[in-house]
């Protein structure tokens, strides 16, 4: 069921939620795991946390008496605040929520990001179609100004986890509520199988996270087939301050601010 992550945004205890500093959270996140969730909602967050943790600089860790975390509960819906509430906070993930592209996407929001289609620019790219929106839901479809949310200098990504369907709090079953600019997006919008490139380049630019493909990739993953296929140079904008926990160096690169992990077998490819 697409509706899923629909309506999904608790509200906002204040705003600029994603471009104020104050709602970023600190790493690595707490996260407290209800004793009422599903087998397969634990099984979704894990898999969600791992993805994370491979495209990106964001990582969790059990709560240990923090301030601030999240705790998973299952809840009517799929759902959550948008960033950091510095209380800690519920994500919710309600039956039919099992889905690791849907804890993906409500942890972005946790994060501070909102749907695709609520950019300033959206009705360059998508027609929404409010008349044939169910009465009372049309709020889904606000617009935020860029002193509120801002795009991380990205363009539109049809391909976004974080953008609706087609056929979102739609009143008439076969007429949608959305519809794309360019027809061969009506297709991809709404997916919800995983991250897009561009959901994961806002993520690190937002968080500071710092990626380097290593220069010769290509031979690297010739050598190494699928082993490091997906492996990318991760870390945070400060020195010293990112381990991994694979056996891994850190090496700074060259007029870089940044360290990067990097396996052993790997340090002959980085000049
Ligand atoms: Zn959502």
């Amino acid at each position: 069921d697409a509706n899923l992550f629909e309506g999904d945004i608790l509200i906002p205890k204040g705003r600029n939620a994603l471009i104020d500093r104050r709602y970023r959270w600190k790493f690595p996140i707490p996260y407290i795991l209800g004793d009422d969730l599903d087998l397969n909602a634990k099984g979704c967050v894990h898999q969600a946390f791992e993805m994370y943790r491979l495209k990106s600089c964001v990582d969790f860790k059990p709560y240990e008496g923090e301030k601030t975390y999240i705790k998973f509960e299952k809840r009517g819906g799929c759902f959550s605040s948008v960033g950091d509430q510095q209380t800690g906070q519920i994500l919710s993930l309600g039956p039919g929520c099992d889905h690791k592209a849907v804890v993906e996407h409500e942890l972005l929001h946790a994060l501070g990001f909102y749907h695709e289609q609520s950019r300033m620019d959206r009705n360059d790219y998508v027609n929404i179609w409010l008349d044939q929106v169910t009465p009372g839901l049309q709020h889904n479809f606000n617009k935020y100004n860029d002193d509120f949310i801002t795009d991380q200098n990205t363009a539109y990504d049809y391909e976004s986890v974080m953008h609706y369907r087609p056929f979102s709090f739609n009143k008439n079953e076969s007429i949608p509520t959305i519809t794309t600019k360019i027809p061969e997006f009506y297709n991809i919008i709404g997916q919800y199988l995983d991250f897009s490139k561009m959901d994961t380049l806002r993520l690190n630019r937002m968080y500071n996270c710092c990626m380097y493909m290593l220069s010769h990739w290509a031979s690297i993953s010739q050598l190494y087939s699928c082993i490091y296929l997906n492996l990318t140079a991760i870390g945070l904008c400060k020195k010293h301050s990112y381990v991994h926990t694979s056996p891994l160096i850190l090496i700074q690169l060259a007029r870089s601010p940044c360290w990067i992990s990097v396996p052993l077998s790997m340090q002959a490819f980085v000049g």
